[in-house]
């Protein structure tokens, strides 16, 4: 690994610790030289103006999940090239994780509405929290604020407003919940500027000029997506009683019902009749702090999975002390037959390009995010129910042929459109127009 990530406390210890720094070291672009050689070019093109800036990024987890992915080795990069990008997670009480949860869900397109009460409660946290960040950025002189989904929007409106902030929106928002977006709406529109992973997931009424459009990316040298052989993969998977010569189908992801775990299951089921001999493999290891549902939803897909002794649920982040969540994950995604990711509503989802990479014929659900990244048929397949999952899962392993075509044209795609210098790029033309604006 080129970063390593550590932890240190900067909140006030005086009173229970309500934020956190976690420390990044840089991690240098040049990496992607031969890989994207103009894109490296084009982001040390635009970090020109933004050297020695400081860039406080804001989320609510430093692990589980894809913004925390994401920030690992944007930080990473962004520091590398010069620029003084820090990383704060916000430690909020165990309830607030519940209401924003039910935002996520809610802004989504879940049906309900956040109580007066919930909404009250959201913004009393929020608030306790900007007591205590607002000083320590104050200290900093930040340059620019990057406020990671809807957990710490508030917070960052604290912020004084002569620091120009940014909120970065990572989830899937094409069918929100009115009453949901409207509560938001006065935060959002303090923001200076609004960063979406696609079109359809910007507000009507938030200025277009201001929103800026930028798919997610991922590391290709991470312990989680550098190159194993499917060989030593397979050797990993032995190590949890997963047969090596057998048939593999897996899906990756918190336990979520937005993940459709229960989906994947019935296509396995479905499948199992004609490939006897097939393993599942669930992977959802609970990192994620702000994610209080997954345990309580783990136990519905357990109930589902039947007691099945080749549906292999994997959620016990003790079981992965020695290995690594991100080599189990490496291994996961190297060693399978097919990949699934039966989401009906996915930001983006980053397990998908990580398995595309890998070179993997993905079967993904019909989900914005996924239709992103997949063209149906060419290099992935798009699925709205289990029956077409199973045609296809059937399709792929009796085809390997096929499976190795569309992995092929897969990977191709993540290395013209999914790698970091194009992203680190788009993001660095962001915060040079929303610094460019403030100064007018
Ligand atoms: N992930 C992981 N371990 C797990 C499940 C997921 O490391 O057990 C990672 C996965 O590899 C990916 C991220 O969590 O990097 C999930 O990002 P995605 O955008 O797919 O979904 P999100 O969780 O953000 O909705």
């Amino acid at each position: 690994m080129i970063f390593t990530a550590t932890s240190s406390v900067v909140g006030d210890m005086q009173q229970s610790m309500v934020f956190e720094e976690i420390k990044i070291l840089p991690q240098s672009i040049g990496a992607y030289r031969h890989l994207d050689k103009a894109g490296v070019k084009r982001a040390i093109l635009a970090a020109t103006h933004l050297k020695g800036k400081r860039v406080f990024h804001i989320n609510s987890t430093e692990k589980g999940g894809g913004v925390a992915e994401m920030l690992k080795g944007q930080v990473a990069l962004e520091r590398s090239l010069k620029i003084d990008s820090r990383w704060l997670v916000i430690r909020p009480k165990e309830e607030f994780f519940q209401i924003t949860k039910k935002i996520h869900n809610l802004l989504q397109g879940k049906a309900g509405f956040l109580s007066g009460k919930e909404q009250r409660a959201y913004l009393v946290e929020s608030y306790r929290i900007a007591k205590s960040i607002v000083p320590f950025l104050k200290k900093n002189s930040p340059d620019l604020i990057v406020i990671h989904d809807p957990q710490p929007l508030v917070v960052g409106c604290e912020i004084p407003s002569e620091v120009p902030r940014i909120f970065r929106l990572h989830i899937d928002t094409s069918t929100p919940s009115a009453n949901t977006i409207e509560f938001l709406r006065p935060f959002l529109e303090r923001y200076n500027a609004l960063i979406v992973s696609g079109d359809e997931y910007s507000p009507s009424w938030f200025s277009k000029k201001k929103i800026h459009v930028i798919m997610p990316s991922i590391d290709p040298f991470s312990e989680k997506n550098r190159r194993i052989s499917v060989e030593e993969a397979r050797e990993i998977l032995m190590q949890f009683n997963i047969h090596p010569d057998r048939p593999i189908i897996a899906q990756v992801s918190r336990f979520d019902p937005w993940k459709d775990p229960m989906g994947v299951i019935d296509a396995y089921y479905r499948t199992k009749n004609k490939i006897p001999d097939l393993q599942l493999l669930l992977v959802g290891i609970f990192q994620a702090y702000d994610d209080p549902e997954a345990l309580q939803y783990f136990e519905t897909v357990k109930r589902h999975a039947k007691g099945d002794p080749d549906i292999h649920l994997f959620s016990d982040p003790r079981r992965f002390v020695e290995i690594g969540n991100d080599m189990f994950v490496n291994a996961v995604q190297t060693a399978s037959d097919v990949i699934l990711q039966k989401s009906t509503r996915e930001g983006f989802g980053l397990t998908v390009t990580e398995a595309m990479w890998k070179g993997k014929a993905v079967i993904g659900g019909d989900a914005s995010g996924i239709r992103f990244q997949i063209k149906n048929g060419k290099d992935g397949f798009i699925v709205s129910d289990a029956k077409k999952a199973s045609r296809l899962i059937i399709k792929l392993i009796k085809n390997p042929g096929l499976a190795a075509k569309i992995g092929k044209a897969a990977q191709k795609k993540v290395v013209k459109k999914f790698l970091r210098p194009r992203y680190i790029k788009e993001n660095l033309d962001a915060y040079n127009a929303v610094l460019k604006q403030n100064k007018k």
